[in-house]
């Protein structure tokens, strides 16, 4: 498999669940993966274990909060290697499981900041460094959650929903550009967010998001890493300004 030989790669979010599986599969394409994360630590294990499974990568620490980090990371990359050729924007947070209007303005900016505006600020110096290249592939993560309502999740149904017009609108504007830009939007996938430490679901309810789901199970983010990997590589030359979903048929009904 290399299908991204000789590719540099930039993947925010990367020392955990969906951004780490698509950092592994990347590196196992053939790409030197640059993995970015909040996490230090985490960051740093997730990056030598690609390393020791023979892959290329290496850790940043990103705030994707932080518009200038973003810019500059992008820069040092160009800088280092040369090109940027894929980027990742996957870094997200979830929000609290309350009735809209028990939100509260806090949650609301917390989660826009970083699931929609960080996306905005690692996509804008992409998109500049790719323009100058004439080339590049994109591919935000937004969620089931953004393409219909989510009870319980306001502020991150919005930011994903969000997520998806920026990556439409820039897929417009760049196509013209040699850059393809597309959102993923899993279902439910088995990661810290959904099961671990930084879960919002409790177990009833994940229980029941589990049964009611057609293959009744969680998915695996490798599966989201899959659909990545082929919207990054040359075999998705003619897709662009989509919104792909992968979840096990949870929104087919
Ligand atoms: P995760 O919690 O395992 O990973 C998220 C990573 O983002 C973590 O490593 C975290 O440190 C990092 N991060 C958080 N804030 C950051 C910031 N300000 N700057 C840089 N990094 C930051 O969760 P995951 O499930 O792998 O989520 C990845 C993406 O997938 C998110 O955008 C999430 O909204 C989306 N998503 C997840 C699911 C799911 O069911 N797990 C479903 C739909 C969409």
């Amino acid at each position: 498999m290399s299908e991204l030989a000789g590719k540099i790669a930039l993947i925010t979010g990367a020392a955990s669940g969906i951004g780490l599986a698509t950092s592994e599969l990347m590196a196992a394409a053939g790409a030197t993966v640059v993995m970015a994360d909040l996490d230090q630590e985490a960051g740093n294990n997730a990056a030598a274990s690609v390393e020791r499974s023979g892959g290329r990568a290496v850790f940043h620490r990103l705030d994707v909060r932080d518009a200038q980090a973003c810019s500059a990371l992008v820069e040092s990359v160009v800088e280092r290697f040369g090109h940027l050729d894929v980027a990742f924007n996957n870094a997200g947070i979830s929000g609290s499981t309350s009735l809209t209007e028990d939100q509260g303005l806090e949650l609301w900016q917390r989660v826009l900041d970083v699931n929609l505006t960080g996306v905005f600020h690692c996509l804008v110096p992409q998109l500049r460094a790719m323009r100058a290249a004439g080339k590049g592939a994109i591919v935000n993560t937004a969620s089931i959650a953004g393409t219909g309502g989510a009870a319980g999740a306001a502020a991150y149904s919005a930011s994903k929903h969000g997520v998806i017009g920026l990556t439409r609108t820039a897929a417009l504007e760049y196509a013209k550009h040699g850059i393809r830009i597309n959102a993923v939007c899993p279902g439910y996938i088995e990661t810290p967010m959904t099961v671990g430490d930084r879960s919002i679901f409790t177990g009833p309810h994940l229980d029941r998001a589990v049964s009611a789901a057609p293959m009744r199970r969680l998915g695996r983010p490798q599966e989201i890493a899959e659909m990545v990997l082929w919207l990054c590589s040359d075999r998705s030359s003619y897709v662009t300004g989509g919104q792909h979903i992968v979840d096990g048929g949870v929104t087919a009904s």
